[in-house]
C-alpha cells in the first residue's frame, strides 16, 4: 500500500483556485470555445472569480 491516493482517472482542481475539486459540489463544465472540461469550486462559484480555459484561453464569468 502506499499513499491513499484515489485512482479515478484524472484528477479534479477548480481552475480559478487550484483547489482539489473532486467530490465536492463544484460546477463542472465544457468550456464554450473548445471544450475543454473546466471545473470551478463553491467558493470561486460563490465569489464569481473569472475562469480561464487552459486550452484555449477563453475567459469567462
Ligand atoms: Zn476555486
Ligand atoms: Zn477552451
Amino acid at each position: 500500500m502506499s499513499q491513499s491516493e484515489r485512482g479515478d482517472g484524472h484528477s479534479q482542481q477548480c481552475n480559478s483556485c487550484g483547489m482539489d475539486v473532486s467530490g465536492t459540489n463544484a460546477a463542472r463544465f465544457e468550456c464554450p470555445e473548445c471544450g475543454h472540461m473546466i471545473f470551478r469550486c463553491a467558493t470561486c462559484r460563490k465569489q464569481s472569480n473569472n475562469y480561464e480555459c487552459p486550452d484555449c484561453g477563453f475567459r469567462g464569468p
